[in-house]
């Protein structure tokens, strides 16, 4: 991965961004930073904010690695659902019935929610 500097394009691609390594939102001014890997044609990673750019290259490849990881977690995953198949599936008509019956989610936060669900009285 390479990260250059760069006089930021245009008017329009001033403000809140979202680093592209680290995830979090910074504001872009007139000068970005951006990441590239992949030998050429590089790919675009996006801007980087300046808390990855002061934590250097170490702090990046840490992200980096957590992206790997996550990525290879989340691919095993997915390829397992589909190794498994579908075994059940509603059909939209059911939906659509479910809609009629349900006017209204079973609660009102989350809390109230999550609340139930770990005294066993839903599923
Ligand atoms: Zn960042």
């Amino acid at each position: 991965m390479r990260i250059t500097v760069h006089q930021t394009g245009s008017d329009a691609d001033l403000g809140e961004q979202h680093c592209c390594i680290c995830r979090q939102r910074f504001h872009l001014g007139p000068v970005s930073c951006r990441a590239f890997s992949g030998p050429a044609p590089e790919v675009l990673w996006g801007e980087v904010c300046s808390a990855c750019v002061q934590g250097g290259p170490d702090y990046i490849q840490r992200w980096l690695d957590s992206f790997a990881w996550s990525a290879r977690m989340s691919a095993a995953q997915k390829t397992e659902a589909a190794e498994e198949g579908i075994s059940d599936c509603p059909t939209l008509d059911e939906v659509l019935v479910a809609e009629s019956f349900y006017e209204r989610p079973m609660f009102r936060t989350p809390e109230e929610y999550d609340a139930a669900l770990s005294r066993g009285e839903i599923l």
